[in-house]
């Protein structure tokens, strides 16, 4: 049995939960320019149009509800942790929505921020926020009016990389779901965990820019393969395809 689970997440994991992928062509994303709305630039440049732009998006997950492959990591972390004692499951997730949250997924590390959440410039306070906001919101904690999008754009550090880069090392098992491998630092895990000895899967429609680099990739629906795979780990401590 694997003793320390990674799983990485990415926009395709929601994308049956209704929330566009990052490149589709219904999404939000392709309505505008990635410099005007995902980059510290940008949001200089106009900071309303980026609050708005993060407000759409805000509103339009609140109605979603996670598929059967959220559920299933839901799963394997409940369940797969109770039959073999001393094991973890840790869930990095490059989404901003909050389905790993409602489908009741623990510690989840969201490394590109999240909707739900706001960050103060001025006291640097970071909390949970689920309403619009503009260059008129007040701060919470210190009042000032300079809050904006807990997101980490282009050209931004993601948040808590030394908790997974420490997890990718001492993982034996890493998962990457509908992740299309072109954002980094994300799309290098899989060749840190490889380097450590750990068995890599990729999950997605179709290979992904770096599903060379894996094992072996799952290709199908993630609400359709990810369960079955859990299940059978849950099972058997391992995968027979
Ligand atoms: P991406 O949109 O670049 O790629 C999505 C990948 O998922 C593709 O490779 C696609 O083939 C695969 N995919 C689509 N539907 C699938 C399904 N049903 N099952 C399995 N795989 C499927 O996404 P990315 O690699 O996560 O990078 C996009 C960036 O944009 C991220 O950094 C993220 O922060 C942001 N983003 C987030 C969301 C969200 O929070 N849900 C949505 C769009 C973009
Ligand atoms: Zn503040």
């Amino acid at each position: 049995m694997y003793k320390h689970i990674v799983v990485l997440t990415g926009a395709g994991i929601s994308a049956e939960s209704g929330i566009p992928v990052f490149r589709s062509e219904t999404g939000l994303w392709e309505q505008e320019r990635v410099e005007d709305v995902a980059t510290y630039d940008g949001y200089m440049r106009d900071k309303n149009k980026v609050h708005e732009f993060y407000n759409k998006m805000r509103r339009s997950i609140k109605t979603k509800v996670p598929n059967p492959a959220h559920l299933a990591l839901t799963r394997l972390q409940q369940e797969y942790t109770k039959k073999s004692p001393g094991s973890t499951v840790t869930i990095v997730t490059q989404n901003i929505d909050d389905l790993h949250e409602k489908a009741k997924s623990e510690n989840v590390i969201h490394m590109h921020g999240e909707l739900n959440s706001i960050w103060c410039e001025h006291c640097d306070a970071r909390y949970k926020y689920y309403e619009d906001s503009s260059t008129e919101t007040k701060c919470n904690l210190c009042g000032s009016k300079k809050l904006r999008p807990d997101i980490v754009w282009f050209g931004e550090m993601p948040y808590r990389m030394n908790e997974i880069e420490k997890a990718l090392y001492e993982c034996d098992l890493f998962m990457s779901i509908g992740t299309s491998g072109v954002v980094y630092p994300a799309a290098g895990f899989c060749q840190l965990a490889r380097s450590v000895g750990a068995t890599c899967v990729e999950f997605n429609l179709e290979k992904s820019a770096v599903g060379s680099s894996f094992n072996y990739g799952i290709y199908g629906k993630a609400s359709q393969t990810l369960p079955e795979f859990v299940e059978q780990l849950i099972e058997n401590g391992e995968y027979k395809n």
